[in-house]
């Protein structure tokens, strides 16, 4: 049976990545080794990490005075990296999610934090608009797509101070105009590789302004200088990086993706609205995510919510659990995800209805 693979990361990935990397843990650029057992310095890995670096350019239509990094320690420990690196007084944070409260956590560690706002209270189901971020902050952080509760800030925010942004979610997803930002960094194992390679866009010239001692693993200057080959980068996962590029310039880059993806969260949230027994969890519609839709069982019908869970599961789709934290549904309509699979799942929807009502 077809599966229609819905998890939230790791999540699906282009049936290009997977079967070139598998073709590659046998034998890699011909070389008769395994992608698994080469030096990450031979000339065939440096041309995989050169020419990832180099679409990621493209493809982001990232300008001069920008950096590409692979690194690893996942979206995580930029949470601490961002600060070592950048926080000399004060930061801003603005609170939309539980992965953007364990970023600005961390940079308590190294001064003082502005939360600007937070939709904490509200169980994050929006995202906060009237804000001040105060001038003399070193930089304001933001979370993009907030993975677990399903909002999404689809434009570049005009900011004075420098902007970072956590977009482990929905980098890829969209046209964006990354001059806007200072850093922007996530974990792969969304629109991107498998688990274990984080990237980092880092503008050069937001760096050095710190006056504390950083360590060399943790100075975003270790891995510009040594081109991410400071130590040994996650060989596995950046190969699949490029497959998932290359597929992606294929189709047509980031402004195809965004057609198809704003498309596939039109079908879905549509049927959302439209069906008797459930309800999305974001009432605004302009703050709805594009890339992990949640929703639950309208509070008359909660019995069948596990029902329903089990009836898609029956229909081969995966991954439709909301969050621990959230419950419901979570379906999360990555970039490679086709739009058969959310067709599939709005038939199921449908059929459930029909059969309930
Ligand atoms: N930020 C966001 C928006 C995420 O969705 C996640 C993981 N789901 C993280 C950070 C944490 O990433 P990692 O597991 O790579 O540390």
């Amino acid at each position: 049976m077809k599966k229609h693979n819905f998890y939230a990361g790791p999540s699906i990935l282009p049936q290009y990545t997977i079967k070139n990397t598998a073709e590659a843990l046998i034998d890699f650029a011909g070389t008769g080794l395994s992608l698994m057992e080469v030096s990450h310095r031979s000339k065939e890995f440096v041309a995989v990490s050169n020419e990832a670096q180099q679409l990621f350019k493209e493809l982001l239509d990232i300008p001069a005075g920008y950096h590409v990094l692979f690194l690893g320690g996942g979206a995580s420990s930029q949470f601490m990296m961002v600060p070592f690196n950048l926080l000399e007084k004060k930061a801003a944070y603005l609170n939309t999610g539980t992965w953007a409260d364990k970023a600005q956590k961390e940079a308590k560690l190294f001064g003082e934090v502005v939360e600007v706002a937070s939709s904490k209270a509200n169980t994050y189901n929006y995202i906060p608009k009237d804000y001040v971020v105060p001038e003399d902050a070193d930089y304001f952080h933001i979370t993009t797509n907030n993975t677990i509760y399903g909002t999404e800030i689809r434009q570049d925010l005009d900011c004075k101070v420098p902007l970072v942004a956590d977009m482990s979610s929905d980098i890829f997803s969209r046209q964006m105009d990354v001059s806007k930002y200072a850093i922007i960094y996530g974990g792969a194992q969304k629109n991107l590789a498998p688990a274990g390679v984080t990237f980092v866009i880092v503008k050069e010239d937001a760096l050095g302004k710190v006056t504390r001692k950083i360590p060399t693993m943790l100075n975003y200057k270790t891995h510009i200088e040594n081109e991410s080959m400071f130590n040994t980068p996650p060989v596995v996962p950046v190969f699949a990086a490029l497959q998932t590029l290359k597929w992606l310039k294929e189709l047509g880059g980031v402004k195809v993706m965004e057609k198809m993806n704003i498309e596939k969260a039109g079908i879905l949230y549509d049927e959302i609205d439209r069906n008797k027994l459930f309800k999305a969890n974001i009432p605004d519609v302009n703050d709805r995510s594009v890339m992990n839709i949640c929703f639950v069982m309208n509070d008359e019908y909660k019995a069948w919510e596990p029902e329903f869970l089990t009836y898609a599961k029956s229909l081969g789709m995966l991954g439709l659990e909301g969050h621990r934290s959230v419950g419901g549904y979570r379906a999360s309509t990555y970039n490679a995800l086709p739009k058969e699979s959310v067709i599939a799942l709005v038939e199921a929807m449908k059929a459930f209805e029909q059969t309930k009502l």
